[in-house]
């Protein structure tokens, strides 16, 4: 079944500059903003800039320059917010969810950082 992308989903008109976003950082393929509401002391949402619905969608369909830039992009955000576990005390869950069963709200492909202390069930 093809992929069906919702330009005006939230991600896109932030994408677009049409709604603003509290930037964190950003690559030439990917954004990281902080989460409107956010369920952990750093709640960082990771994007690319690309129309994917999903993570399954951006595997098939994005090229291998944008696959490895998000890769290393989440890890970098990761780094910036201090929370590699190499630090005592720190430490990170990822979260992509996909689809009605996995709870999307947002259908373009975003990973949640969640990170801080009590960071909680795993939900997002
Ligand atoms: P999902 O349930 O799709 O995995 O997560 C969507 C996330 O997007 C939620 O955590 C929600 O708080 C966040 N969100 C929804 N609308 C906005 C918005 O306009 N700006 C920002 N920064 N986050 C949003």
């Amino acid at each position: 079944m093809p992929y069906s992308y919702d330009d005006q989903n939230i991600f896109a008109k932030i994408l677009r500059g049409e709604i603003p976003c509290k930037k964190l950082a950003e690559t030439e393929h990917c954004l990281a903003f902080h989460d409107i509401a956010p369920q952990a002391p750093h709640h960082v949402l990771v994007i690319p800039k690309g129309a994917y619905v999903n993570y399954d969608h951006f595997a098939k369909a994005a090229t291998d320059a944008e696959i490895v830039d998000f890769t290393r992009f989440v890890g970098a955000v990761c780094a910036q917010l201090g929370v590699c576990p190499t630090e005592a005390q720190a430490g990170y869950r990822l979260i992509s969810n996909a689809g009605p069963d996995g709870m999307q709200e947002v259908p373009h492909l975003h990973v949640h950082i969640l990170a801080g202390a009590n960071i909680g069930p795993l939900t997002a």
